[in-house]
């Protein structure tokens, strides 16, 4: 397990940039302050509570009691947020690892869960299983997550702001180095905002999970295989991954690139070169993709993509497998 992973949580500016993520900020605030009448007298976990916001948010839709657990030291920020905005009756800040904690004896098991634990292509963090620990020890049998499913998308695209740039260089031709540097990113998955017209199909679902379903073993390994048509003609430089998440009422967080921009931008996976020159619209593309817990950090991904041959889904030589680690 990462060492520093929650110290790193101790970092400002790592909440500033959560905080100031607009539309993160509005689907959470949305979601919770919409349906008032989920929250109104009941018990809530915030697991994971960072700087408090989900939790004072939950008390002020009218919740009776929330637990607002904060691993990191993140916690005396929360308790004090907290204070700001006189909910010190309602929210107890509990600093520590939602794995550790222990339900007062005298508290009934809560009503709802609260957590924004997703991380770059959803996954990265490995956050969700201190989620799902939390709903198998202390939530009720009818309690309810928010937010309550999410899936996974993938698409293939072009990535021009990466390539396009070397053909000339202030007169100078750099195309040779353009194309070494394509090799050394297509080592680690890129995180980087896509435009919408660089993506060569809307997107298909990879994974999908019901949060009240899942267990912690489905997330150990995701495996995906699928031949689509391209609906845009352009050069095949790599495969794009987003996520969304989905609330109760159905109201969703997206970070596809035809969404608003949001700090988990996309995770792009770049192709160490063209598959082949520009495919036309409706061109097929078969690959398939492997997201693995890594057997060095139990918080990181491998992600590796295959393309294969659209005719037979076999590996077409020479194959053009690709590896790759974040
Ligand atoms: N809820 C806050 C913070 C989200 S970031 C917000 O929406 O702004 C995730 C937070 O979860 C971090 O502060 C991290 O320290 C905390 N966290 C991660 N795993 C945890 C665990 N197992 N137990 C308690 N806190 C955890």
């Amino acid at each position: 397990m990462s060492e520093t992973y929650f110290t790193d949580y101790e970092d400002l500016e790592i909440h500033e940039l959560m905080l100031k993520d607009r539309p993160r900020q509005k689907a959470y605030f949305d979601a919770i302050t919409n349906n008032k009448h989920l929250f109104k007298d009941k018990i809530v976990i915030d697991v994971g509570a960072g700087t408090g916001i989900l939790s004072a948010l939950c008390a002020q839709a009218g919740a009776r009691l929330v637990y607002a657990v904060e691993a990191s030291n993140t916690a005396k920020i929360a308790l004090d947020v907290i204070e700001e905005n006189g909910l010190t009756s309602i929210v107890k800040v509990i600093h520590s690892r939602i794995e550790d904690f222990v339900l007062p004896a005298s508290s009934e098991k809560a009503d709802i869960i609260v957590s924004e634990w997703m991380g770059f292509y959803l996954l990265h963090e490995s956050m969700l299983n201190s989620v799902l620990f939390a709903r198998d020890n202390f939530l009720k049998e009818d309690g309810i997550m928010f937010p309550s499913e999410c899936s996974i998308f993938v698409a293939p695209c072009s990535v021009p702001s990466l390539f396009d740039y070397w053909q000339l260089v202030d007169g100078v031709k750099m195309e040779r180095f353009g194309e070494k540097l394509r090799l050394q990113k297509s080592k680690k998955p890129e995180i980087m905002q896509l435009n919408q017209h660089d993506l060569l199909h809307e997107g298909v679902i990879l994974h999908w999970m019901s949060l009240l379903d899942i267990n912690a073993e489905e997330l150990n390994e995701i495996r995906f295989k699928e031949v689509l048509a391209t609906q845009t003609a352009g050069d095949h430089q790599g495969f794009c991954i987003w996520f969304e998440v989905r609330f109760p009422d159905d109201s969703v967080l997206s970070t596809s690139p035809l969404a608003p921009e949001t700090h988990w931008k996309q995770c792009v996976i770049l192709l160490p070169q063209n598959a082949c020159e520009k495919l036309e619209e409706k061109s097929p593309v078969a690959f398939q993709i492997s997201m693995k817990r890594s057997a060095n950090d139990d918080r990181k991904y491998d992600l590796e993509v295959e393309l294969l041959d659209p005719n037979t889904e076999e590996h077409p030589v020479p194959c053009p497998c690709h590896m790759t680690k974040c």
